[in-house]
């Protein structure tokens, strides 16, 4: 590197940062132009030492707060032994993150993988295959029911089934077997069983798609349902787990238990890709060594980095804390905001304020509201999501407030 261009990356404005992502990047992502070069707890910096509330938290990756110091500290110490040594050969870390998970859980077997969508890949891999030597439907009919609006990651077979325009034209041909219902609508649900319906997979609340969440009582019907047809509940609470809704995972506003749950995301804390298929049946029993793996699941510093993350979220009182100040940022906003705004809605910290129809839909206002140091970012065309880290103070909250009544 000659002492020009050494000299070049040591500082850059904002913008130049911006023009060479633009440049040189694919432009799959519309990011807010922030450059980001810090985080702690529930506060980013950007280059120029601004400081922002962080109300998105990476899609509810980083729910223990940014660089939580005893995740941190736990991949120190594990990047210093051992790293990676795939799955040809045991290492001391998988056994513990096992026993954690499905202590904490109450899984009895678990898959672990790196990014959510192949979660949710692997899921469908192995409840096919379930359905198939299990359930004995016939060779390459197994139906899967999927909700309208799904997000469930951007892999191509899960693209298949998105119902998201954007998300599907111009990438298919793509993978049959899935049949599409409206969401938080029983009984569509119910008429879409067929004898060769081998599971439901589905998201306890969208999020991807505004922070829908469905009538009451539909988790508990689509428990029955799968029950009563001998398919397999998919929960994917990649997004909704892990404490993001007050609870540890989603299913359990409606006391039910899904047969095989999805996590990821906040499973590291915002380290490291990490996530699982946990399950509670025999579903993923039936894969057999060679028929489904990936060089990273597994490995051991994604498995201590995942251990301490669950044990921050549990010790620190991170899912209590959304429990209790989740409704009451909710309120707050619905307070100060009034009919100013269409509706205010969420479970614990997961948190929607969509607009009016007629508001110009929400990504200038959350323009204007990073400019007052809170960062958001639309959902869809009118929706502003709103999940900070679940370490999130009161006073904290009362100043989003302040700044999102601001800005509407
Ligand atoms: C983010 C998300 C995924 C995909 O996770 P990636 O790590 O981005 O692949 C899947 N399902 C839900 C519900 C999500 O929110």
């Amino acid at each position: 590197m000659s002492a020009a261009t050494e000299e070049s990356r040591i500082y850059r404005e904002p913008a130049d940062y911006i023009e060479v992502e633009s440049a040189l990047g694919a432009h799959n992502y519309k990011p807010l132009d922030v450059v980001l070069t810090r985080g702690e707890g529930v506060w980013v910096w950007d280059t120029e030492g601004k400081r922002y509330l962080d109300c998105l938290a990476a899609y509810s990756a980083v729910n223990q707060g940014h660089c939580h110091p005893r995740i941190r500290d736990a991949l120190i110490e594990q990047s210093a032994k051992l790293t990676l040594t795939s799955r040809a050969f045991r290492n001391d870390q998988l056994a513990l993150f096992y026993e954690e998970v499905c202590d904490l859980t109450g899984s009895h077997k678990v898959l672990p993988m790196n990014s959510g969508a192949e979660a949710v890949e692997s899921a469908v891999k192995a409840v096919r295959k379930w359905g198939y030597e299990v359930r004995g439907v016939p060779k390459d009919q197994a139906e899967i029911i999927v909700c309208r609006n799904n997000f469930h990651g951007r892999t191509l077979g899960i693209v298949g089934f998105s119902t998201d325009p954007d998300a599907r034209r111009g990438f298919g041909p793509f993978a049959p077997g899935f049949k599409v219902v409206p969401f938080g609508d029983a009984e569509a649900l119910e008429e879409a069983f067929t004898p060769n319906t081998v599971a439901v997979l589905a998201e306890p609340i969208q999020g991807e798609a505004g922070v829908i969440i469905p009538p009451p009582g539909y988790l508990t019907r689509m428990r029955e349902l799968c029950t009563q047809h001998g398919a397999t509940l998919i929960l994917d609470e990649i997004q909704t787990g892990l404490g993001r809704t007050g609870t540890l995972l989603a299913e359990e506003h409606e006391g039910i238990e899904a047969d095989v749950t999805l996590i990821g995301k906040a499973l590291s804390g915002g380290f490291y890709p990490v996530s699982a298929v946990l399950s509670n049946s025999e579903v993923l029993g039936v894969l057999q060594p060679g028929e489904h793996g990936s060089t990273f699941g597994g490995n051991p510093l994604a498995c201590a980095v995942a251990r301490a993350a669950l044990g921050v979220l549990v010790d620190e009182g991170m899912i209590e804390n959304a429990a209790e100040l989740g409704p009451y940022f909710e309120t707050s906003l619905r307070q100060a905001l009034g009919d100013r705004v269409a509706e205010v809605r969420g479970r614990g910290l997961m948190i929607a304020v969509q607009l009016h129809g007629d508001a110009g839909g929400a990504r200038p206002y959350c323009e204007a509201l990073k400019q007052r140091g809170l960062l958001c970012k639309e959902t869809h065309v009118d929706t502003i999501r709103l999940a900070p880290p679940l370490v999130i103070t009161r006073d904290e909250i009362d100043w989003a407030v302040e700044q999102v009544a601001a800005v509407l």
